[in-house]
C-alpha cells in the first residue's frame, strides 16, 4: 500500500482549461487533495461554481466582491494566495506573462511549483530557475512532454533547477503537427479561426491550441525544456509523433533510449505533479497499443511552422529576444482569434516585433518585463494606426 500524502493547493487560473483539469484530479482524491486557494481572472460563473464545491478557505478574482458571492471564502489578493500558509504547492495555470509574478512569490514563500504556464519560463526561465534554486525548490513540470522527459529521468537525475545530468546525450520531445499538419501550405492563408481551434488530438485553452497549430507552441516548449532540465539547445530536438502517444524521449549517452507514452489526457501529467513524489490510482481512460497498433515519428517540414523557427532563433540569441517572441505571439494569437489578422500572419506579427526590436543581450529582469510591456504597447499602436488607414 503506498502512504498517501495529504496536500493542500492553490491553483491560479482555476478556471483555464488546466485548472479545471486540475480539480478533476483533486474531485478524484479528496482524502488526499485540498484545495486551499483559487484564483481566476476570467469565467467568474465558473470560479464561482469551484468556489462551492471545492470549499477553499480563500479565493481571488479581479473584482473583489462580497464574501457570500464566494460561499465564504475569504477574498485575497493574488500575492497572498500564493504565499498561504497553509498551502503546500501553487499551481500556475495562466496563460501568458500573468503567470510570472505569481510563480516568483510562490518560489519565494517556498512552496512546491507545478508549472503550467510556459510563457513565465520562455520569458523570464533564467530568473524564476535562479530563484528555485536558491531557496532549493523544484519547479514540477505539468506540460505533458516535460512531464514526460522528467519521469524518464527518474534514477538517472535529479529534479530542482538543475537536472543537467551528464549521462544525456539528448532530449527529443514529440510534436502533434497541430491542426494543419496535412493542409497544403499555399491554403494556410485562408483557415479559420474554428479549423485552428480543433486540434487532432489535445482539448485545450484556445492559445495554446492556435500555438500548437503555428507550432509556436513547441517553441515555447523547447525553450521551456532548456530552463526546467538545464539543458543547452543542442541537446533538445523535436519530431513529428502524429499519434500524440510518446510525449517525450530522452537518450542516454549509453544510446539506451527511454521513452515516456500515454494518453493524450492532461490530467495525467497534472496528477503526476500534484502528487509528487508519491504516484496515486487513477481511472482515466487508458491507452490500448493494440488498438493504436503503430506509432510514426518523423523530422518537421521547417517550412511549414515559420513560427517554430522564430522562437528556436530568439531563444539562440537568447536576452530579451524570448520575451519580445511570447509577447509578440500573445497578441498575434489575440488578433487572429478576434479575426483581425490571417493564421499566415501571426508569424508576420511576431517577426516584426522581433525586427523593431533593440535587444539588451544580458538583462535584468526589468528589462525584460519592459520588453514585453513594449512589444504589446508597439503592437497595439501599429494595429490602431492600421485600423485609422483602412
Ligand atoms: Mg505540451
Amino acid at each position: 500500500m503506498v502512504e498517501k500524502v495529504t496536500r493542500s493547493i492553490v491553483i491560479v487560473g482555476s478556471t483555464g482549461s488546466i485548472g479545471q483539469q486540475a480539480l478533476e484530479v483533486v474531485r478524484a482524491h479528496p482524502a488526499e487533495l485540498r484545495v486551499v486557494g483559487l484564483a481566476a481572472g476570467k469565467r467568474l460563473d465558473v470560479l464561482a461554481r469551484q468556489v462551492h464545491d471545492f470549499k477553499p478557505s480563500y479565493v481571488n478574482a479581479p473584482s473583489l466582491t462580497a464574501a457570500q458571492e464566494w460561499h465564504g471564502a475569504i477574498t485575497t489578493t493574488l500575492e497572498n494566495l500564493c504565499e498561504l500558509p497553509e498551502a503546500d504547492l501553487v499551481l500556475i495555470a495562466t496563460v501568458g506573462s500573468t503567470g510570472l509574478a505569481p510563480t516568483l512569490t510562490a518560489i519565494r514563500a517556498r512552496k512546491l511549483v507545478a508549472l503550467a504556464n510556459k510563457e513565465v519560463l520562455v520569458m523570464a526561465g533564467q530568473w524564476v530557475m535562479a530563484e528555485a534554486q536558491r531557496v532549493g525548490v523544484p519547479i514540477l513540470p505539468v506540460d505533458s512532454e516535460h512531464s514526460a522527459v522528467w519521469q524518464c529521468f527518474a534514477g538517472d537525475c535529479r529534479l530542482g533547477g538543475d537536472l543537467a545530468c551528464s549521462s544525456i546525450e539528448r532530449i527529443i520531445l514529440t510534436a502533434s503537427g497541430g491542426a494543419f499538419r496535412d493542409r497544403p501550405i499555399e491554403e494556410l492563408a485562408a483557415v479559420s479561426r474554428e479549423e485552428a481551434l480543433a486540434h487532432p488530438n489535445w482539448v485545450m485553452g484556445p492559445k495554446v491550441t492556435i500555438d500548437s497549430a503555428t507550432l509556436m507552441n513547441k517553441g515555447f516548449e523547447v525553450i521551456e525544456a532548456h530552463w526546467l532540465f538545464g539543458l543547452p539547445y543542442e541537446k533538445i530536438d523535436v519530431l513529428l509523433h502524429r499519434e500524440s502517444i510518446v510525449h517525450a524521449l530522452v537518450e542516454f549517452y549509453d544510446g539506451s533510449l527511454r521513452a515516456a507514452l500515454g494518453p493524450p489526457d492532461m490530467r495525467i501529467p497534472v496528477q503526476h505533479a500534484l502528487t509528487y513524489p508519491e504516484r496515486f490510482p487513477a481511472s482515466w481512460p487508458r491507452l490500448k497499443l493494440t488498438e493504436i497498433g503503430k506509432l510514426s515519428f518523423s523530422p518537421l517540414n521547417r517550412r511549414r511552422y515559420p513560427c517554430f523557427n522564430l522562437a528556436l532563433d530568439a531563444a539562440k540569441t537568447g536576452g530579451t529576444a524570448p520575451a519580445v517572441l511570447s509577447a509578440a505571439d500573445d497578441v498575434a494569437v489575440r488578433l487572429f482569434l478576434e479575426g483581425k489578422i490571417g493564421f499566415a500572419d501571426i508569424p508576420n506579427v511576431v517577426d516584426r516585433a522581433l525586427q523593431a526590436h533593440r535587444l539588451i543581450a544580458q538583462p535584468t529582469l526589468d528589462d525584460v518585463l519592459d520588453a514585453d510591456r513594449r512589444t504589446r504597447e508597439d503592437l497595439e499602436a501599429s494595429l490602431d494606426r492600421g485600423t485609422r488607414r483602412a
